[in-house]
């Protein structure tokens, strides 16, 4: 199973890609794409597609295009579950403590870091920035030692 993952503009901005990534690391989940970008407004638009019409949408596509991002794909069985679980709620208020947005995160908007919620979403984003060939096959030092 893959996931998508963003890092955004703010995080960025403010320097800590890497306890970011190294939250995803250290909760044991697998990177198998990564690059830093600066989206163009069509990726950002496709990204955010199903939030077309809704009050914060506009402002939402201004901020992703604010600066550059962290694009990630995350591979591993139940990728999707456990990168959300770690990434926390949407409001970084309302996110557990210890979860990248209860961490890191102050604005519903500016909330660190963005993964896709399902399984369908995760393939059709990570297309968004990704060809196939871009996406790497390895084993992590412990995966067949268990
Ligand atoms: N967002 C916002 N205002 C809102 C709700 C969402 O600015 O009231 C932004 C926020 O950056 C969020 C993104 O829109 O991460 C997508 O919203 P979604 O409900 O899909 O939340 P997520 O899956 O990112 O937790």
């Amino acid at each position: 199973m893959r996931e998508f993952a963003m890092i955004k503009p703010n995080a960025v901005r403010r320097g800590i890609v890497g306890e970011v990534i190294s939250k995803l690391e250290k909760k044991g989940l697998k990177i198998i794409g990564m690059k830093l970008l600066k989206m163009t407004s069509s990726q950002s638009k496709e990204l955010y597609k199903e939030h077309v019409g809704k009050d914060f949408y506009e402002k939402l596509i201004e901020f992703s295009l604010s600066g550059p991002v962290v694009a990630l794909v995350i591979e591993g069985p139940r990728a999707i579950e456990i990168t959300r679980h770690i990434v926390g709620k949407t409001d970084p208020l309302k996110a557990m403590p210890g979860s990248i947005r209860g961490t890191y995160g102050l604005s519903v908007r500016k909330n660190v870091i963005h993964a896709s919620d399902s399984e369908k979403n995760a393939e059709r984003e990570l297309k968004i920035f990704f060809d196939e060939n871009e996406l790497l096959n390895y084993e992590l030092d412990y995966e067949n030692d268990l």
